[in-house]
């Protein structure tokens, strides 16, 4: 079964990373999917953003890395796709998930969505609170991949005041 792991991976992190990691096992095939929507505003471009995840998941064989700037549904629908993974950290998280997954599959009843939850130890991560705390100078190692970590000081240590977080 093909599954797809969308997300902004703004930039990815530890949680992602265990999310992708436990859906790889799971499914013969995961789309990981770094979605742009002209809405928001990113840190990272759409390049680095994949670049990172590239880096980060060599050691993964059955996953593929795209990026899509649209809807959701067209792209599991032209890559027959089976099932959307998505990660769950708390109570919060949930009532957002639940409208996107019954959106879905209201326009396409064929996918199903289905909730990885979060690892204890990655419970409270976001890319936003990585982002925060590599600002301030924080230690961000035990929170996302080495080369995201050396990314994010070279772009604070560089920019400091300039970036959106
Ligand atoms: P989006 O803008 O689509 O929410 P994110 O990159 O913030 O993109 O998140 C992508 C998915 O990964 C979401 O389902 C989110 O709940 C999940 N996720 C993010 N951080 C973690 C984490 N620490 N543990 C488990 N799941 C996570």
């Amino acid at each position: 079964m093909k599954a797809i792991y969308p997300g902004s991976f703004d930039p990815i992190t530890l949680g992602h990373l265990d999310i992708i990691e436990r859906a790889a096992k799971i499914f013969s095939e995961v789309y990981i999917v770094v979605m742009e929507n002209k809405r928001k505003k990113y840190t990272f471009s759409l390049d680095e953003r994949i670049e990172m995840i590239k880096e980060s998941t060599k050691h993964i064989k059955n996953i593929k890395i795209d990026c899509f700037k649209g809807l959701l549904i067209d792209y599991v629908k032209k890559n027959n796709i089976d099932v959307v993974i998505r990660g769950l950290r708390a109570v919060t998280d949930f009532e957002y998930e639940l409208q996107m997954a019954m959106a879905n599959k209201e326009m396409c009843p064929n996918v199903d969505t289905i909730f990885l939850m979060t690892d204890k130890k990655f419970s409270f991560l976001s890319s936003s609170l990585v982002k925060e705390v590599a600002y301030f100078g924080g230690d961000i190692s035990s929170w996302v991949p080495k080369n995201v970590e050396k990314k994010l000081i070279t772009l604070f240590n560089e920019n400091k005041g300039g970036v959106d977080i």
